[in-house]
């Protein structure tokens, strides 16, 4: 829908600049005014009316009571617009932990580097220490796996930085900085090469697909962390 929003607003900023060019020219107006703000549709008809006392009608009188603050206009040029939409359209979200071992060790600056020189936005860092039942909660998907112990005993050893990143691709591109699971098989320079010490203690965590995403970003992070 925003994409849609902002493909309008290139749109309508061609439009205007046409517009001003043609009076520019010719001293006379083409006359496209944008539409009035107040054509939107008012709830109207009686037939719709909801039964006098239902929960629906009270929804409906205490939503006309308090309407909606009205929404500031956002008046796009070309370039901005197409820049917004650019953003919209290709940047994806991830998440990312640096975890105990490497911030025992003193490395989550260097870490922090690696990934903002390749080209990420940290769009929301914290540091914060987490229990091993969080920790089980975060890692559910391995709940089976022989190692499910001994990992979430790491995971709730020491203080973590949970973050959230953006750019293109942001998912796959990450998992190909972070490098293998187990630092023996990374590549070199990979963040994994050079700052994990085995399979267990591996430095960094990464999302593996858009929906482990949405699931990770919001077990630590508020709505209102992530503007
Ligand atoms: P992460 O999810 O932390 O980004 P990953 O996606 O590369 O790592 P997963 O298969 O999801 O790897 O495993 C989660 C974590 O469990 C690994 O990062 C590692 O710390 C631990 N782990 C995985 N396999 C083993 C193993 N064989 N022995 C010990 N720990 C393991
Ligand atoms: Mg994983």
């Amino acid at each position: 829908m925003k994409a849609l929003r902002l493909l309008i607003a290139v749109e309508q900023a061609r439009d205007k600049e046409e517009q001003r060019q043609h009076e520019r020219q010719f001293g006379v107006s083409l006359g496209m005014d944008a539409e009035p703000e107040d054509s939107i549709d008012e709830p109207r008809g009686t037939s719709d009316e909801p039964d006098p006392g239902s929960f629906t009608h009270r929804f409906v009188l205490d939503v006309r009571a308090h309407p909606p603050l009205p929404r500031p206009t956002v008046h796009y040029t070309e370039d901005s617009a197409l820049f917004a939409l650019r953003r919209e359209i290709l940047s994806q979200r991830t998440f990312s932990i640096v975890k105990p071992d490497a911030v025992r060790k003193g490395h989550t600056g260097a870490i922090l580097a690696q990934i903002e020189k390749a080209g990420f936005k940290i769009v929301s860092i914290k540091r914060m220490s987490i229990s091993k039942a969080q920790a089980e909660g975060f890692y559910y998907v391995h709940a089976a796996r022989p190692f499910f112990r001994e990992l979430t005993e790491f995971m709730s050893s020491g203080p973590i930085f949970p973050m959230v990143l953006e750019k293109d691709n942001a998912i796959a591109d990450l998992r190909k900085l972070m490098g293998a699971t187990n630092p023996a098989q990374a590549e070199e320079g990979t963040i994994r090469k050079k700052f994990a010490a085995s399979i267990g203690e591996n430095a960094i965590h990464g999302s593996d697909a858009e929906e482990t995403a949405a699931f990770e970003i919001g077990y630590f992070f508020a709505g209102i962390e992530l503007k």
